[in-house]
């Protein structure tokens, strides 16, 4: 599998319409979107591992050979110090991308295997059911978390998404759910 950056889109203007099926990344700064993404990929520095949160504000689209589609990843949210005009353009792109966008066949949610669910987090899995747009929730920072905490946040997340969700443990240190999350990945472009 090849995995290569293809475009990096700041604003509505530089939107356009990509027919091929897409899968976006989000999650709040910090909870190790990069270092997924540079796990899944292989690739040491394919997505920048941010040492400032929230500095990252494009939706990178990486495409995926074979294959034919595209990973999207959008920038952290939650990142309190980001000027409140920016917020706003961002909310556009963001909305732009979420509702305008036929060929978005699946959201993976990045979540902190540590952490309860949070008010962002539950805000994005609410547009997700609203545009039914597949969820695919994943814990990470797996290694950092014993079975008892594991357990706790697992059940919380099954809480809000209902019964049929089981979210993936995952880890970029160990490189737990790895495999799994790439055949969940194609699952949902195939689908
Ligand atoms: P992003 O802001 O969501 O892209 O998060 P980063 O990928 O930049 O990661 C934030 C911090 O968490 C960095 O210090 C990473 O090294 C660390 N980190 C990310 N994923 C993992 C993981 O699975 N296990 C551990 N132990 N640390 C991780």
């Amino acid at each position: 599998t090849t995995v290569s950056l293809e475009k990096t889109i700041y604003t509505l203007g530089q939107m356009e319409k990509i027919p091929e099926p897409q899968i976006a990344l989000a999650g709040r700064s910090n909870v190790g979107k990069s270092s997924l993404l540079n796990c899944m990929t292989n690739r040491k520095k394919l997505a920048k591992i941010s040492s400032v949160p929230g500095k990252t504000r494009s939706l990178n689209y990486y495409l995926v050979q074979p294959g034919n589609f595209y990973l999207v990843d959008l920038p952290g949210y939650g990142y309190a110090k980001r000027p409140k005009s920016e917020r706003n353009v961002w909310g556009n792109v963001m909305e732009h991308f979420f509702t305008r966008n036929k060929s978005l066949v699946g959201l993976i949610l990045i979540l902190d295997c540590r952490l309860p669910p949070q008010t962002m987090d539950m805000e994005l899995v609410a547009m997700a059911q609203a545009i039914s747009v597949p969820l695919l929730p994943v814990l990470t920072k797996a290694d950092k978390c014993n079975q008892r905490e594991r357990t706790v946040t697992h059940r919380a997340w099954v809480d809000v998404l209902g019964p049929d969700a089981d979210p993936l443990f995952f880890s970029s240190k160990s490189r737990q759910g790895r495999a799994q999350l790439w055949n969940e990945i194609h699952n949902l472009v195939q689908a």
